[in-house]
């Protein structure tokens, strides 16, 4: 079913229009399905089962994203080469990016490119500076092949190696959107503040600048604050949906003292689950970092489409899924209807 059947409209032109909704958390999403292995965190899938991918861009468009992200996040050569499958480095890109623009053309979604933290950037050895480009290079050589409509680079926690991803995107003369992941000292591991690294990320030409996943909403409200006061464009917010707190503000810092039967020190990345901020918390948070004046917005790793229809509905979206929102009204104990019946109604306390 089409939902928009205007001609497409481009990042900047629905940027200057409103918010526009990214959902994310491919990774996440797949491996709870069980189809993505954790720790390891490659889009095997992509290749493996490419209908589930297009199957979960699908649920995100009907929740509300207006952009359909290529599933290329980790599909880079540090990563293949981790799990022994670099020769399917082409392939896995060039299908996922084939799957989004597919489903990307069903809705008249934006189609967006993928590039992330390489993970072998070392600011103190010019060598990684130069395969780091490398990688970003081919991966945004396939994206612009697929005509990507924009191309994101997120995750970086070094500003520095957002700033190569950022100049391989503008040379290749896409639209570029580029957040930071800030872990648990509120700055990068350049040692710059965010509003300092998204400043200099502005001036070389990047469309958006912001943050994405690592903290929850309600730790990383205060960066994007800073970051807002200090930026003249767009800001990116995509919090992981998770409940961080001020002493521990990512979701890798979060400890369970309620759980004695984790494998591990720590309920990251898969036993989250007694943390998920439910669809008020990220209704909450879409109002209040849209009034800030942020306008690219969306959920990261860990993000349901019920999380998404409810970031969609707080920016006064209707997006198709909101056909079944809830309507507690017709509950046979709660509801207020009046043909229900009383002896249910009467029996409500003691549910
Ligand atoms: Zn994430």
């Amino acid at each position: 079913m089409r939902t928009s059947p205007e001609p497409k409209r481009s990042l900047s032109e629905r940027l200057t229009d409103g918010p526009v909704i990214c959902a994310e958390g491919y990774l996440f999403e797949l491996e709870r399905r069980g189809y993505l292995q954790a720790g390891a965190y490659v889009p095997e899938v992509v290749i493996e089962h490419p209908e589930l991918v297009a199957e979960l861009h699908r649920e995100f468009v009907h929740a509300g994203s207006d952009v359909v992200e290529a599933f290329t996040y980790y599909a880079h050569r540090e990563k293949l080469r981790i799990v022994g499958r670099e020769n399917d480095l082409e392939r896995i890109n060039r299908q996922a990016l084939q799957i989004a623009k597919d489903v990307a053309s069903e809705h008249g979604s934006l189609f967006a490119g993928n590039i992330c933290n390489t993970n072998i950037y070392d600011p103190a050895d010019a060598a990684t500076h130069k395969a780091v480009r490398g990688m970003f290079e081919e991966q945004v050589g396939w994206a612009t092949d697929a005509n990507v409509d924009f191309i994101i680079g997120e995750t970086f926690s070094y500003a520095a190696e957002a700033l190569i991803a950022l100049d391989v995107i503008k040379k290749a003369g896409k639209p570029a959107v580029i957040t930071l992941a800030v872990h648990r000292e509120p700055q990068t591991r350049d040692g710059w503040s965010v509003a300092e690294a998204c400043k200099r990320m502005e001036s070389a030409g990047s469309d958006v600048v912001g943050l994405n996943c690592i903290r929850g909403p309600r730790t990383m409200m205060p960066l994007l604050r800073e970051i807002r006061a200090a930026v003249k464009g767009h800001v990116a917010a995509l919090p992981v949906p998770y409940r961080t707190t001020d002493k521990e503000p990512t979701f890798q810092s979060l400890t369970d003292p309620n759980c004695s039967c984790l494998p591990g020190d720590r309920p990251f990345p898969v036993a989250l689950d007694p943390f998920t901020c439910n669809r008020f918390e990220i209704a909450e948070f879409g109002s209040e970092a849209f009034a800030l004046g942020a306008r690219y917005l969306g959920v990261c790793c860990g993000a349901g489409p019920h999380h998404i229809r409810a970031l969609a509905e707080a920016l006064g979206r209707r997006p198709p899924a909101s056909r079944y929102s809830a309507d507690m009204s017709k509950h046979a104990f709660l509801g207020t209807d009046k043909t229900l019946r009383k002896v249910n109604q009467n029996y409500a306390p003691k549910l």
